[in-house]
């Protein structure tokens, strides 16, 4: 590993922990050369499965994209990037569990949104609205339905919308 102050090659490491769920190895190295410290950061990637699209082209697992794919739905969300990165480590633990060598993006959106709706109830629908293609009012109201029934922590009154624009702009 190469110093990122000098460039130099030759280090020491000096400490070692698990991290973020025994999912991550965090190496505290010394330079050897120039004497400065910096650390880098052992993950469990290389075990995730690849991913089989809708039209069954595999792909790389990436993180990136997962996390790319919650910020999309979590836009203009309460929800800081702290929350999304332990939902993606939620996410690859689970993955991790699944033990196949491919997983398919039909049950990764599965257990996203199972994960996504638990921290966000309106992200959790704009994602499903994408993944599960609603087509009108009932679909998110059987989301949001689902939601109140299933195990999920409540996450407050949904902005349900309201079916007929706003009250009162009839008579006008
Ligand atoms: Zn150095």
């Amino acid at each position: 590993m190469r110093c990122p102050f000098c460039g130099d090659t030759d280090n020491r490491v000096m400490d070692s922990r698990l991290a973020r769920d025994e999912t991550e190895i965090r190496r505290r190295r010394e330079c050897q050369e120039c004497g400065r410290r910096f650390t880098t950061r052992e993950r469990l990637e290389a075990m995730l499965p690849k991913v089989v699209k809708r039209d069954e082209r595999r792909e790389e697992w990436s993180r990136a994209k997962l996390l790319t794919s919650l910020e999309k739905a979590c836009a203009k969300r309460p929800v800081p990037i702290d929350a999304l990165e332990r939902l993606a480590d939620r996410l690859e633990k689970r993955t991790q569990e699944f033990g196949e060598t491919e997983v398919s993006s039909r049950q990764l959106g599965e257990w996203i949104l199972d994960e996504l709706g638990g921290v966000d109830a309106m992200a959790g629908a704009r994602f499903a609205s994408v993944f599960r293609r609603f087509e009108g009012l009932a679909d998110y109201r059987a989301f949001f339905e689902a939601l109140e029934t299933g195990d999920a922590p409540s996450p407050g009154a949904p902005e349900a919308p309201e079916p007929g624009g706003e009250p009162g702009d009839r008579d006008a």
